[in-house]
């Protein structure tokens, strides 16, 4: 599904992220960018290897933030790796780091005059944030830089099946 915030357009689907032809994709990173299982495996899988060259020279990333490479095989010209936090029970700030998570994402494509992006769901696979809190904060964090962000024109939230995608759908604010 679509909805039009201010100028940009943001956009649900159930889908493969590294597929995606955004001019950029949002991997879900740890804070030591080392690469991993999940979005992150299926990224550096298919971009190849010099995202995780280029990863090692940036070194790390801490929760909350998020760098850039370039795309390696990808279709998208970037991948922004943001790190989202590790869900301990929701009292360790977990809420404002993955909202910051997302903001400094866009903050990363903005500095970069990159103009679409697609996110996975951050920190809800391994690092085990609830999807329905998830896709709340997510979404909210979304709207909120789009409503000041018009350069930003396009964002994607794909998400990996239909589970995902109804939690995405059942969080965003009519
Ligand atoms: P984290 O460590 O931040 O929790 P994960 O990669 O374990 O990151 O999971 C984040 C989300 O990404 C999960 O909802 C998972 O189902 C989803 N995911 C896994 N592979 C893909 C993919 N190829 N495209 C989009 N989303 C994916």
């Amino acid at each position: 599904m679509k909805v039009i915030i201010n100028k940009s357009i943001l956009e649900l689907v159930d889908g493969d992220i590294t597929k995606e032809e955004t001019e950029a994709i949002v991997n879900a990173a740890n804070s030591g960018l080392r690469g991993g299982g999940g979005v992150d495996g299926a990224i550096h899988r298919v971009g190849g290897p010099q995202i995780m060259e280029e990863c090692r020279k940036i070194g790390g990333c801490p929760t909350g933030d998020a760098v850039i490479t370039t795309g390696g095989k990808l279709k998208a010209k970037y991948v922004i790796h943001a790190v989202g936090p590790v869900y301990h029970g929701g009292n360790r700030g977990e809420p404002e780091l993955l909202a910051s998570a997302y903001q400094n994402s866009l903050r990363r494509a903005s500095e970069n005059v990159i103009n679409s992006i697609s996110f996975p769901s951050l920190s809800t696979g391994a690092y085990g944030y609830p999807i329905d809190a998830a896709a709340r904060i997510a979404l909210k964090s979304v709207i909120e830089y789009l409503k000041e962000h018009e350069e930003i024109r396009l964002v994607r939230f794909v998400l990996f099946g239909a589970d995902a995608y109804r939690a995405y759908e059942a969080a965003l604010p009519t």
